[in-house]
C-alpha cells in the first residue's frame, strides 16, 4: 500500500510510554505493522484456559465500562504532535486515509455525515471509555468514547506466529476497527448492544458475527475507494487482507488453541466468511452491500 503519501491524522492520541520497549517493526525497516495481539491472545489460553477468541471478540463488543474509567483520560503519558516512529506513522497515515475515503463515501452513500473516530496508541495498557484497554485484548473500538485502541508494541509477533506480513494486512485490521465506527455512526452498534441484552449467548454470538463480517466489509469498501481516489493498492495487497482475514478466523484460531472449533462460540466469523465479506466490500465499494443482516448466506 501507498501509504507514505496519505495525509497523517490529528486524530490520533500517541499515549505510547518512553522507554517502553521497542515499538516491534519487523525488522526494524520499512515493513509492516502486525497484530500479533492474537499470539499473546494464544500464550494467556493456553495459560488460563480461556479461548483466545472469545478474548478477541470480547474486546471488541463485550465491555462493560466501569464508571471510574470513564472519566479522566490517561494523560500523564501522552504525547503531543504526530508520531514520528514508522509504526506510529503508518497507524496516523491509514487513519488519515480512512478519514478522507469515509468523509467522502459515507454522504454519498447513506447521507449521514462522518464524523472521525479518536486512534489511541498504547503500550501494555490504558484506559479506555470500556475499562482498561491491554496489548492481549488487540486492536477494538469503544463505542463509548468512539475511540479504537491499538497497542504497537506486539506488531511484529502476527508476522512470526501466523506469517501474516505486509502492510496492508495490517491497514485492514485498522480498517476493520474504523469499520465498527462506521457501524456506530450509523447507529446500527447500540441496536445490536441492546439487542443482545435480550438474547442467550449463542444467539448474541451470531449478532455479534454479524457486526464483525460488516466491519469486514466496511473495510473492503475502504480498499476500494481509496483505491480508486488515491491509487493506493500496490499489487499483493488484496491477497495480505485475504491472508490477515483467513489467519484471525474463529474457526482457525480455535483449532489452533484448542484443536477444534465451536461454530456456535464464533463471534468474528469463520475465516472463509471474513475473507468472502471483506472481498464483497472490495467487489462493490458500495457501503449497502454490507448488510450482514440481510444477508441469506453469511
Ligand atoms: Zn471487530
Amino acid at each position: 500500500m501507498r501509504w507514505e503519501d496519505f495525509r497523517a491524522s490529528e486524530n490520533v492520541e500517541d499515549r505510547r510510554g518512553e522507554g517502553g520497549g521497542g515499538f516491534g517493526f519487523p525488522g526494524g525497516g520499512a515493513g509492516g505493522l502486525g497484530i500479533g495481539t492474537i499470539v499473546i491472545l494464544c500464550i494467556i489460553g493456553w495459560v488460563t484456559g480461556i479461548n483466545p477468541a472469545i478474548l478477541i471478540g470480547g474486546a471488541e463488543m463485550v465491555n462493560r465500562p466501569r464508571q471510574e474509567e470513564r472519566q479522566a483520560p490517561d494523560g500523564a503519558q501522552r504525547r503531543t504532535g504526530p508520531p514520528t516512529d514508522q509504526s506510529g506513522r503508518f497507524a496516523a497515515a491509514i487513519l488519515g486515509n480512512t478519514e478522507d475515503v469515509w468523509k467522502q463515501v459515507l454522504p454519498n452513500q447513506t447521507g449521514r455525515q462522518y464524523t472521525p473516530t479518536t486512534m489511541v496508541l498504547y503500550q501494555g495498557g490504558t484506559r479506555s471509555g470500556c475499562g482498561m484497554a491491554r496489548a492481549a485484548m488487540g486492536p477494538f473500538y469503544c463505542p463509548l468514547d468512539k475511540k479504537v485502541y491499538l497497542d504497537t508494541s506486539f506488531f511484529k509477533e502476527m508476522e512470526q506466529k501466523f506469517k501474516v506480513k505486509g502492510d496492508f494486512a495490517y491497514a485492514y485490521v485498522i480498517a476493520h476497527e474504523v469499520g465498527h465506527h462506521i457501524q456506530d455512526v450509523l447507529g446500527i452498534l447500540p441496536k445490536v448492544q441492546r439487542r443482545q441484552q435480550q438474547v442467550d449467548e449463542r444467539e448474541s454470538n451470531r449478532l455479534s458475527v454479524r457486526v464483525e463480517l460488516m466491519a469486514d466489509c466496511l473495510a473492503g469498501v475502504w480498499a476500494k475507494n481509496s483505491d480508486e481516489r488515491f491509487n493506493a493498492l500496490e499489487p499483493g495487497d488484496i491477497e495480505e487482507a485475504m491472508q490477515a482475514a483467513s489467519a484471525i478466523g474463529d474457526d482457525r484460531l480455535q483449532k489452533q488453541s484448542q484443536g477444534y472449533a465451536v461454530p456456535d462460540s464464533f463471534t468474528h466469523g469463520s475465516s472463509a466468511q471474513r475473507m468472502r465479506w471483506f472481498q464483497t466490500g472490495y467487489r462493490s465499494g458500495q457501503t449497502q452491500s454490507c448488510d450482514t443482516f440481510r444477508a441469506a448466506q453469511l
